[in-house]
């Protein structure tokens, strides 16, 4: 007996192992995505580019020491042990001038993606 529920995909992060969790994130893209990814996104942040997928990781020690905006400091701090993966529209590969200003308008217009 086939049960569709229980349909597995490859993760989108690791491209390794497959799953049958999904997260949708704050641009509302319906990510597959294993357990083990999905803890690694305490400790890091994800990034998933819209355009052509591919996904960056950073450590969230790493962007809280490059970050200046106090404001956006202490929305990083609260929602630390939330499970950030984020959707940017356009990642460095696909457009390597515009990818700082589209992270920095996605994190400013969402501040926590609404996790906390
Ligand atoms: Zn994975
Ligand atoms: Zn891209």
């Amino acid at each position: 007996m086939e049960d569709r529920r229980s349909i597995k995909e490859l993760c989108i992060v690791c491209r390794d192992a497959m799953t049958d969790l999904q997260v949708d994130n704050d641009q509302g893209m319906r990510i597959s995505v294993c357990r083990q990814c999905l803890d690694a996104s305490r400790e890091n942040f994800i990034w998933i580019c819209s355009h052509c997928r591919s996904v960056y990781i950073r450590p969230k020690s790493l962007v809280f020491r490059r970050l200046e905006d106090p404001g956006l400091m202490q929305a990083y701090l609260e929602c630390q042990d939330a499970d950030v993966i984020q959707g940017v529209d356009i990642c460095i590969a696909c457009d390597p001038q515009g990818v700082h200003q589209a992270v920095a308008a996605s994190e400013r217009a969402n501040e926590c993606g609404g996790h906390c």
